[in-house]
């Protein structure tokens, strides 16, 4: 779908006038002369000027460069990379976001990462088609809007306008779910398919849902809350007031708070104190790891509830909306062994209605550490190809 309001400048108001005039696509606008523009609009000249001068410059990032910048921006680093249509990562480049700066400072930053990454892959500005960002949410990924991120202390920032202004190249933003299940359905164990649902289990617990070979946002933008999803009625609280969210069971926050509830409460034995530094305040998916691979009891105990509940959750996925695939990723599953998927895809079958399992494929994540820069990639690609180009 070609969009008008891509157009640096151009708000619904202009689009609309456009589009009366005859001017339905970017390359309409970018071959129109001003003064003709001007007079099928009555758009007043120099605005009608400016318009042709950012559709040429829009115009002049597409087609033959295949080239994007893939940002994974989190609260406490800001990631870079070139990459080509095929997901090939060509450079690299890293700063810490350092988020207490206020949002000017820290956007300054991200362009600075952008534009080293383009140089270590001895490139210019004018080879990179896109650039796609997932950033943490909610945003509203239609206007590019960060609408609060409370790692970053944000609210209503407008950070696809501000790069836009700062770079001059066409900027997409989602947040950092949708994004990495974008990655995974391009690049990663998702190809193929039409169909998936990307679960990300860290300190908390997000979705991303792919219905042919499409992003779904839903009305509010919001859709993909998997962790949300009830399922232990009456279970433990969770952050977001209800009781019994998969998030409040299987997230590395939960499964912290039942080792430390185990260790430091009920006084059970286990390896995971010193495994950690002696402190359970925060436990990182690295030890879960470590602490399975010694055989100890109370996180393995912990982790098979928490494998449970990850399989309970995916059958009302299934059930629900029958996806092709569904990709399990994020730091606490890269702690699991393979017992342990068994033990979601075991879940998952028993709660299932019948036949509505048959064929699907519960997989882990394929693109590690790299999801986030990739996924961003192919939103870029993805978003220019479908929202600039008539
Ligand atoms: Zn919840």
């Amino acid at each position: 779908m070609k969009d008008l309001t891509s157009i640096k400048g151009v708000g619904d108001s202009f689009a609309k006038k456009l589009r009366q005039g005859g001017y339905k696509s970017v390359t309409h606008i970018v071959n129109a002369n001003a003064k003709n523009l001007q007079a099928d609009t009555n758009i007043p000249l120099p605005i009608a000027t400016r318009i042709i001068k950012e559709a040429q410059i829009l115009n002049t990032h597409k087609g033959s460069k295949k080239y994007v910048v893939g940002v994974d921006m989190g609260g406490t680093k800001i990631l870079a990379a070139t990459i080509t249509e095929d997901g090939t990562i060509l450079s690299r480049a890293k700063t810490a976001t350092k988020a207490h700066k206020n949002p000017t400072k820290v956007i300054d930053r991200i362009a600075d990462c952008i534009n080293k990454a383009i140089e270590q892959a001895s490139l210019s500005k004018n080879n990179i088609q896109s650039i796609g960002i997932g950033a943490p949410g909610p945003l509203n990924p239609q206007d590019g809007v960060i609408i609060f991120a409370p790692n970053l202390n944000w609210y209503n920032v407008p950070l696809k306008k501000e790069l836009e202004d700062r770079l001059e190249i066409p900027t997409f933003l989602d947040n950092d779910v949708n994004v990495g299940t974008m990655g995974e359905f391009k690049h990663g164990a998702g190809q193929g398919v039409n169909s998936l649902v990307g679960i990300f289990v860290g300190t908390g617990i997000g979705g991303g849902i792919i219905l042919n070979g499409e992003l779904f946002h839903g009305a509010n933008k919001t859709a993909g809350e998997i962790g949300h999803i009830i399922v232990k009625a009456d279970g433990p609280k969770c952050n977001c007031g209800n009781s019994g969210c998969l998030e409040a069971i299987s997230s590395r926050t939960a499964i912290t708070k039942q080792i430390r509830k185990a260790v430091l409460t009920q006084g059970k034995k286990s390896h995971i104190l010193e495994l950690n530094d002696g402190n359970l305040n925060s436990i990182r998916s690295g030890t879960l790891a470590k602490a399975i691979s010694k055989s100890d009891k109370v996180t393995i105990k912990v982790m098979q509830r928490a494998a449970k509940y990850l399989g309970i959750g995916i059958a009302s996925v299934v059930n629900f909306l029958n996806p092709e695939m569904i990709i399990l990723g994020g730091g606490v599953v890269e702690a699991l062994d393979n017992k342990f998927i068994e033990r979601i895809r075991k879940f998952a079958a028993e709660y299932a209605l019948p036949n509505t399992m048959d064929g699907v494929e519960i997989v882990t994540a394929k693109l590690g550490d790299d999801a986030g820069v990739i996924g961003a990639s192919v939103l870029a690609h993805h978003n220019f190809d479908n929202n600039l180009l008539s």
